[in-house]
């Protein structure tokens, strides 16, 4: 047992549950409840217009349904807004962020001389930082939206060595330049805010899909500027449509809460799963029996398509 190995999972409240969520929480859980650490709950509430009432409660019950569980209190980032803007003031007092006046068509006919993307964003090509403070004035004045503030990224390579995939270098400033982290003091964006909460709650593992590889780049530079131990991070390969595109409704109906309306049993959908991952041959388990059997060593590094065939495995 080793409770100071905390690990935590982060839902975002902007849609229903479905097999890709799970699939990535029961590879996060089982890692962390196998060493007898602690599991945190946090409620990624941040991106306001996304996110609907009474989701986060339905996700909460479809997880305890499933039979995962967490330790302490859940915590939910509106809440905490005030902590967030301490870590913003933080970083802008070492002078790591500016502010970003450009609009998403600066961007982009920036963006046409150096068409350089990465994981589909568009590189940002420092505009703002070396804006002049009188344009900035008066750019500021004719936008009715306060301005982003963007982290100083230099051409460094970070590293770091996933649980899953091993060794990863990447280069933020190469592939996505200067990036946001805050539409205003209390009011961060998704990079900054899961740093500061998982610097809040010391958490010391990360398990999430490996959609987020190249964010954990950007996370780890904000870790070093906040003087903060990072975290280890294993990747979950996603679940994706037969498009190769992250599971969307186009792909079938994959939500926790329509096999629950069939009548299946949460052992069905956990065992189907754990087969699918390589951590078991038959298709029915309890999450808790899994403890014993899992290791990351046994896990398949592929991405999982999910074909109508495949679906149709979870209820036959
Ligand atoms: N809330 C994020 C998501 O649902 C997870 C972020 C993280 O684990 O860092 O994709």
């Amino acid at each position: 047992m080793n409770p100071n190995l905390i690990s935590r999972l982060a839902p975002s409240p902007t849609g229903a549950l479905h097999l890709g969520n799970i699939r990535t929480f029961m590879w996060a859980w089982l890692s962390i409840r196998s060493q007898g650490g602690t599991m945190l709950m946090r409620i990624e509430d941040l991106e306001t217009p996304r996110v609907k009432p009474g989701v986060a409660e339905k996700m909460l019950d479809d997880l305890r349904w499933l039979g995962f569980d967490w330790d302490g209190e859940i915590v939910v980032q509106t809440q905490r807004r005030n902590y967030f803007a301490e870590i913003f003031e933080s970083l802008k007092s070492q002078n790591a962020l500016y502010p970003c006046v450009c609009t998403r068509s600066d961007m982009l006919a920036a963006a046409q001389g150096a068409p350089n993307e990465g994981d589909h964003e568009l590189r940002y090509p420092g505009t703002c930082r070396t804006r002049s403070e009188l344009e900035m004035r008066d750019r500021s004045a004719h936008s009715d939206r306060a301005p982003a503030w963007r982290l100083k990224t230099s051409l460094r390579e970070i590293e770091f060595d996933d649980l899953l995939s091993g060794k990863h270098r990447i280069n933020p400033h190469a592939e996505v330049g200067d990036f946001i982290v805050a539409r205003g003091p209390d009011n961060p964006a998704y990079q900054l805010a899961v740093v500061a909460d998982d610097i809040a709650s010391h958490v010391t593992e990360v398990v999430r899909g490996d959609d987020l590889i190249p964010s954990t780049a950007r996370q780890l530079l904000l870790y070093q500027l906040l003087n903060a131990a990072p975290p280890r991070y294993g990747h979950v390969p996603l679940l994706i449509g037969p498009d190769g595109k992250r599971l969307a409704k186009r792909h079938g109906d994959a939500r926790i809460a329509s096999f629950r309306n069939q009548g299946i049993r949460p052992e069905r959908i956990i065992g189907t799963l754990a087969r699918w991952s390589g951590l078991i041959d038959e298709s029915d388990a309890k999450l808790s029996d899994l403890i014993s059997v899992w290791s990351w060593q046994k896990l398949n590094r592929e991405r999982v398509i999910l074909t109508p065939a495949k679906l149709s495995e979870i209820d036959s």
